[in-house]
């Protein structure tokens, strides 16, 4: 197959910790590699990691990560393009995938690395939170400080909480945090924080504008009501699948499952593994995949790494 009738030989969709680790693993093998973002920004989730504990290299929060993904897209810019755009499916043929873009662009590759993360849950998606349809809330992960001024409820005991009071020493408010019997083994980290007040619940109904009012159904005892200025998410992720991936029972998208010129990567694969230095093997790992199958063209491989 003639490299010609391709954009690059490798396209990825998103530009997180995964699909950067593809583009630069591509081009250490010599491949040329498109990075379709909707954000148009480098590093993904790694904006709003303020403070890590677990991220190699000496790495203490994300974007000092995002300064350096992008240092080293810089560097290969010459096999490496990004495009800002929302990808919204991608279609697999015998000799090709095809990216279709948001504002009508296809993008062309002879394979793909989809790393398009998760998104968080809504309140719509979780049984057990009554809510009035107009009402929108924000994820706890994009909250500051300065915002929570005033009573604040947190739907949902999600990781991202210890993550995000660790993150925010300067926080003194009190987070009213309510949660299910289902995230009940994720509260141990924050259990001793004198910020946070926790109440696990059969279910809540949340009314009005600002301040709103939580009904709480306890686990045990009776109906309890909360005034809230602010109410933040935390209900855990959603998989970033797009059309024309092939999704698990879960919605989320395993690299084994998908067609031969697709491999999936980072926290898109599963619910599982979630992490920084995860999304990143994974990412490189899946270029390797494509490297070392058929779907490349024969003169790219073996010449490199
Ligand atoms: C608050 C918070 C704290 C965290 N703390 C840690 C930590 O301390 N340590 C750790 O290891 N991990 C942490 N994580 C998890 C870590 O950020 C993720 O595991 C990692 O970023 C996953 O990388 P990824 O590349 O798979 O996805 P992401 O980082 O989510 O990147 C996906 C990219 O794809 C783009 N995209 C999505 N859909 C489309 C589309 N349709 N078209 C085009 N582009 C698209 C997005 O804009 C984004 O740039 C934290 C996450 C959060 C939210």
């Amino acid at each position: 197959m003639n490299t010609a009738q391709y954009d690059a030989q490798l396209v990825i969709i998103g530009a997180g910790p995964a699909g950067c680790s593809a583009a630069l693993m591509a081009a250490s093998l010599g491949l040329t590699s498109v990075i379709v973002e909707a954000t148009g920004s480098i590093g993904g989730k790694l904006a709003f990691i303020k403070a890590s504990e677990n991220i190699p290299g000496g790495w203490l929060t994300g974007p000092d990560l995002a300064a350096a993904l992008t240092a080293d897209l810089n560097r290969i810019s010459s096999g490496c393009h990004l495009i800002t755009g929302l990808a919204q499916a991608v279609a697999s043929h015998d000799d090709r995938v095809e990216v279709l873009l948001a504002d009508g662009r296809t993008v062309t590759g002879e394979t793909a690395v989809i790393a398009t993360g998760v998104h968080p849950r809504t309140a719509s998606e979780a049984a057990w939170i009554k809510h009035n349809s107009s009402n929108t809330f924000s994820p706890l992960w994009r909250a500051r400080p300065a915002d929570l001024s005033g009573p604040a409820a947190v739907l949902g005991a999600d990781r991202p909480l210890g993550t995000w009071l660790r993150g925010h020493p300067e926080f003194d408010g009190i987070l009213d945090v309510f949660y299910t019997a289902e995230d009940k083994y994720k509260v141990d980290e924050v259990f001793a924080d004198a910020r946070v007040r926790l109440h696990l619940v059969e279910s809540i109904e949340v009314d009005g504008a600002a301040p709103r009012v939580i009904t709480a159904h306890p686990m045990a005892g009776r109906l309890q009501q909360f005034t809230a200025d602010t109410v933040l998410l935390n209900l855990g992720s959603a998989p970033g699948s797009l059309p024309g991936l092939v999704q698990g029972p879960d919605g989320y998208c395993p690299p084994e499952s998908q067609h031969a010129r697709i491999t999936t990567a980072g926290d898109l694969r599963s619910a599982r593994y979630q992490r920084v230095i995860t999304a990143q093997g994974s990412g490189a790992q899946a270029v390797l995949t494509h490297y070392y199958s058929t779907a490349l063209t024969p003169p790219a491989r073996g010449t490199h790494g």
